[in-house]
C-alpha cells in the first residue's frame, strides 16, 4: 500500500465517518500550496473553509504564535492577561463596535449570539420570559451544536438529533416579505449569513440586507450577521455586509480570525447589547486565551491596512470574469459569489460536485463540493494571479475532458 492508502485506511478504521475527505493526505503547506505524504503538490482552493485567508504558514502569524508560545498560552478568564485588552479593543475597532465576547469555534460564537439575543430580549426589550423568538433563513449554516442544527433546514445536518431547541422561526433566504410577516413583538433577533457559504455561496438579492436592516431597526430587533465565513477579507471587504452599506447590530466572527493557526471566534456588538452579561452568566475556558489573542491581533493588524481586502477584490474580479466565460460554454450552469469566493454549479451531466472535486484532485487542485453538482472556490487571499490562473486552467481541462 502507498503511504496515502495506509494513512486513509487507518483513519477510516479509527475515526468516526462524519466526513468524507478527498483521498489526499497532506503533510505540509505554504501559502496556497499543500504537499502530500508522497511529495505531490496541490493548489488549495478551499483555504480551510476560509480559515486560511492569509495562507498556510503565514510568517507573521506563525511568528506571533511562536513568540506567544514562549510567554504564556492559557490563563483562563479567572485572571487578566496582557494580550486580552488589546485584542478586544482592536477587534471592536475593526468592526466599528464597542464590545467583544471571545469564544473558540464558530458554533460557540453563534451559540453566544443566540444567548445574547435572548438575554437582551428579556432584560432590555422586555419580552415575556421564555417567549423570545429568533428568525433565521432557510438553507442556513451556522454550525453543528444541538441548538444550531435545530434551526437547520438540511436533513443531513439535523436528522436523529432531536428533541430540537425551540424558539426559532425559519423564513426563505432573500425574502423580505416573509421576514416582515414572521416578526412579532417577541422577536429578539434576525440571524443570517450575508452570503450563504455552505448553501453554495448564495448572494442574496440586492436590497435584501438593507431591507433586513430597516425592518430590524423599525421593530427593535437585533440584526445578527454571521460573518464567520464571509467576513475578514474574503469578499473584497472586511465584512460582506459592507457591499450593501449595511451595519448590523452584531457580527459573529470565527474561521480566519484565528489565521488557520488556532480556533478563535467572537461576538462583536454594542455595549447596550453585550452589556447584558454579568460575571458567571456565560464563558469558556479557552475563549480569549493569550495564544488566541496574539494570533488574532496579528490577523486584525493585517486587515487594518486593507491590502488583503483589496487583493481579494481585484483577484476576485478576475476569478469571476474567468468563471463567467466558462458559464457561457455549457459546462457551467451558474456562478455566484463575491471577491475570492465562488460557488460554481457544474452541469450535472458532467458529474457530481464530488466527482468533479476528485478529478480536480488528480489535476493537483483541491476544492470542496457542496450540494449536488456545485463546487466552491475560495483560495487563500495570498494566492498569486499566476497560481489562480493555473488552477482555472486545470478546472477548464477537467470540464472539457
Ligand atoms: C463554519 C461556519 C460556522 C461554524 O464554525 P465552526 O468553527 O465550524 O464551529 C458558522 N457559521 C458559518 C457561516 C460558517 O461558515
Amino acid at each position: 500500500m502507498s503511504a496515502t492508502e495506509t494513512a486513509i485506511a487507518s483513519a477510516e478504521a479509527h475515526s468516526a465517518h462524519n466526513y468524507h475527505p478527498l483521498p489526499v493526505v497532506v503533510a505540509s503547506a505554504e501559502g496556497a500550496w499543500m504537499t502530500d505524504v508522497e511529495g505531490r503538490r496541490y493548489l488549495d482552493l478551499l483555504a480551510g473553509y476560509s480559515a486560511l485567508n492569509f495562507g498556510h504558514g503565514n510568517r507573521r502569524l506563525i511568528d506571533a504564535a511562536k513568540a506567544q508560545l514562549e510567554r504564556v498560552t492559557l490563563t483562563s478568564r479567572a485572571f487578566h492577561h496582557d494580550r486580552f485588552a488589546d485584542f478586544c479593543t482592536r477587534l471592536a475597532e475593526l468592526c466599528s463596535m464597542e464590545m467583544v465576547l471571545p469564544m473558540n469555534t464558530g458554533a460557540e460564537a453563534v451559540e453566544t449570539a443566540v444567548k445574547t439575543a435572548r438575554k437582551w430580549g428579556y432584560r432590555v426589550k422586555g419580552v415575556p420570559d421564555g417567549m423570545a423568538k429568533i428568525i433565521v433563513a432557510s438553507d442556513n449554516f451556522h454550525g453543528r451544536t444541538t441548538t444550531i442544527i435545530s434551526f437547520s433546514t438540511d436533513p443531513e445536518a439535523r436528522a436523529d438529533y432531536g428533541p430540537y431547541t425551540p424558539g426559532f422561526e425559519i423564513v426563505p433566504y432573500g425574502d423580505l416579505t416573509a421576514l416582515r410577516e414572521a416578526m412579532t413583538e417577541n422577536t429578539v433577533a434576525v440571524l443570517i449569513e450575508p452570503i450563504q457559504g455552505e448553501a453554495g455561496v448564495l448572494v442574496p438579492p440586492a436590497g435584501y440586507l438593507p431591507g433586513v436592516r430597516e425592518l430590524t431597526r423599525e421593530r427593535n430587533v437585533l440584526f445578527i450577521a454571521d460573518e464567520i465565513q464571509s467576513g475578514l477579507g474574503r469578499t473584497g471587504k472586511t465584512f460582506a455586509c459592507e457591499h450593501e452599506g449595511v451595519v448590523p447590530d452584531m457580527y459573529v466572527l470565527g474561521k480566519a480570525l484565528g489565521g488557520g493557526v488556532v480556533p478563535v471566534s467572537a461576538v462583536v456588538s454594542s455595549a447596550d447589547v453585550l452589556g447584558v452579561f454579568k460575571p458567571g452568566e456565560h464563558g469558556s475556558t479557552f475563549g480569549g486565551n493569550p495564544l488566541a489573542c496574539a494570533v488574532a491581533l496579528e490577523v486584525i493588524a493585517m486587515l487594518r491596512t486593507g491590502e488583503y481586502q483589496e487583493r481579494a477584490a481585484e483577484l476576485g474580479d478576475h476569478l469571476h470574469r474567468e468563471l463567467g466565460l466558462l458559464a457561457g460554454g455549457g459546462a457551467v450552469e451558474a456562478v455566484r459569489g463575491r471577491g475570492l469566493w465562488a460557488g460554481v454549479d457544474i452541469a450535472p451531466a458532467l458529474g457530481t460536485g464530488r466527482e468533479i472535486s476528485e478529478r480536480l484532485m488528480e489535476e493537483r487542485v483541491l476544492v470542496k463540493d457542496t450540494h449536488g453538482s456545485t463546487i466552491r472556490i475560495a483560495p487563500p487571499l495570498v494566492i498569486s494571479k499566476e497560481d489562480l490562473d493555473w488552477g482555472l486552467d486545470r478546472l477548464r481541462a477537467v470540464l472539457s475532458a
